[in-house]
């Protein structure tokens, strides 16, 4: 496994091995089950598998987390070699953005929902950093988890739209055995927070049983979500909505295919989680 910081490297990588197949997977580090879930079809799809480890500053607010996301350069790379990394990538921040950079990619619409009306800024950053990384590895195919599945949307978006020459590929969300997606930030979790968190998947479950047992009306479904929440002291709801899962759009009744998403402060960290439901 070879481990780069520089673009050219990444470029001298890509260009020596030009007729095989590359899966990239970019991630923030601190990597973990869902990270590898990735890596593993990346590797079952393509000859060649790239990862990029890169904490990017511009998809944090001023006042989230990103100087204390939690960091394990070592470990991630122990990590990406037992998973079949070929090329790791860990930029630095500095040399991904010049100082006079002013360039930025902006997806619009999809971006004013969920995370994205939250979070100001976020998709920018996040669509920015993946252009840049798009053209810097010139993947076969990208892989992304539905546990973001707001940013896999915007990410397609912006794939079509600009003409990007490669195919998106979305993987499951991977879980804890009780049902907590797996997230990096769930080290931000003491013992009594890691209890509470469960309450987001708990709370999908309920509403994917409402659905199952016919309940159709989104209010409904919305308040019982609410309530579900509501009853964990530790936990605060940022969003909370069952929308239509192909545009995020709003809906008042479930005719197709819906997403379940929300987001919940635990304490001091912010966790998501989705489920997609088809009737
Ligand atoms: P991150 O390092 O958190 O930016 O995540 C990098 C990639 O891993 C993104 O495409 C995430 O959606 C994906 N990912 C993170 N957690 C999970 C999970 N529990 N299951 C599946 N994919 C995940």
């Amino acid at each position: 496994m070879k481990v780069v910081k520089e673009v050219f490297e990444v470029r001298e990588f890509t260009r020596q091995n030009r007729k095989k197949t590359v899966g990239f997977v970019p991630t923030m580090g601190y990597l973990h089950q869902g990270h590898l879930a990735l890596v593993e079809q990346a590797r079952e799809e393509n000859e060649l598998v790239v990862l990029s480890i890169f904490v990017n500053p511009t998809q944090f607010g001023p006042n989230e987390d990103y100087e204390d996301y939690p960091r394990d350069l070592e470990r991630d790379l122990e990590l990406a070699r037992s998973g079949g990394v070929d090329l790791v990538f860990i930029p630095e921040a500095d040399k991904m953005y010049a100082a006079n950079a002013a360039t930025k990619v902006e997806v619009t619409g999809l971006t004013d929902k969920l995370c994205g009306a939250s979070r100001a800024g976020h998709f920018s950053g996040v669509c920015t950093v993946v252009s840049k990384l798009f053209n810097i590895v010139s993947p076969t195919r990208a892989y992304f988890g539905q546990k973001d599945y707001q940013q896999v949307l915007v990410i397609k978006r912006m794939v079509e739209d600009l003409n990007f020459d490669l195919e998106i590929v979305t993987v499951p969300i991977i879980r804890e055995e009780d049902g907590l997606a797996i997230s990096s930030r769930n080290k931000y979790l003491n013992q009594a927070e890691r209890e509470a968190a469960l309450v987001l998947f708990n709370s999908l479950q309920r509403a994917k049983e409402l659905i199952d047992g016919g309940e159709r009306d989104v209010k409904v479904i919305e308040e019982e979500l609410n309530k579900k929440v509501e009853v964990e002291p530790l936990a605060e709801i940022d969003y909370l909505a069952v929308v239509d899962a192909n545009n995020l759009e709003k809906i008042d009744q479930i005719t197709s295919r819906v997403l379940i998403a929300l987001a919940v402060y635990i304490g001091e960290t912010r966790l998501i989680d989705n489920l997609v439901v088809e009737v």
